[in-house]
């Protein structure tokens, strides 16, 4: 993928034209452009989500280690799936791999309800305190495993995916409402973000472009 390097600064005050520089740099140029992925994208200090050790690269154009071998993702990806996903305010998302809780907060600042699960019990400790840190009321975070979804929540008009399972997993589409649109990577190894629909028809399934994302695990 190509775009700027950028090197950011651990200076205080540097974070926030670091974050500018993100936004003009990694996400316009690239196709970034429904105002309320952009407005998000600007509100969510990506550093506030990250570790200390990494935090002066929080805005750099890729992904970054959170500890227990997990990854937040590159700001462009979050950017694009949010955008993919079409969010409205009043969608109840689901969102599966809550990681450092980013993405969560990116979606939480444009729809009325965010569930995250996690299967990391202490990465899922640290998004809630990341994400109640930052005020957030309409998140709600479980540990747990993605693959069976949140049936007590269901159906979702949204649902973001952000570990890759070998194949979309059949209870997270049950769980998706008739109209809804739910996007993930497919695949081992190297996956395809795939965006799918699900009509009275049927699913419909759109193959977006390549991607590498931490394997879904199965759960216990
Ligand atoms: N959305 C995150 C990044 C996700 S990294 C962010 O904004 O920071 C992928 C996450 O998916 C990891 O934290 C990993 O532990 C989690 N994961 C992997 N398999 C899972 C499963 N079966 N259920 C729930 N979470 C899972």
């Amino acid at each position: 993928m190509s775009g700027i390097p950028f090197f950011g600064c651990a200076r205080a005050g540097d974070f926030e034209q670091a974050h500018d520089r993100m936004i003009a740099e990694q996400l316009i140029p690239r196709g970034i452009e429904d105002t309320r992925v952009l407005a998000a994208m600007r509100k969510v200090r990506r550093h506030e989500y990250v570790p200390k050790a990494v935090r002066d690269r929080a805005y750099d154009d890729g992904p970054l280690p959170i500890g227990h071998g997990q990854t937040i993702s590159q700001p462009y990806i979050v950017a694009v799936m949010t955008q993919v996903l079409e969010p409205k305010d009043n969608d109840k998302v689901l969102e599966i791999g809550t990681g450092s809780g980013y993405q969560a907060a990116v979606l939480a600042e444009i729809v009325d309800q965010v569930y995250t699960i996690e299967i990391v019990g202490p990465l899922a400790d640290e998004a809630r305190a990341h994400l109640k840190k930052q005020g957030y009321t309409n998140i709600t975070v479980r540990h747990g495993d993605g693959y069976r979804g949140w049936p007590e929540h269901a159906p979702f008009d949204k649902i973001i995916v952000t570990a890759a399972p070998p194949e979309v997993p059949p209870r997270l589409v049950e769980q998706l409402k008739v109209g809804g649109r739910m996007v993930l990577p497919v695949g081992e190894g190297y996956q395809q973000l795939i965006v799918l629909t699900k009509t009275d028809q049927g699913v419909v399934t759109e193959t977006l472009f390549p991607v590498r994302f931490v394997p879904m695990v199965p759960g216990p």
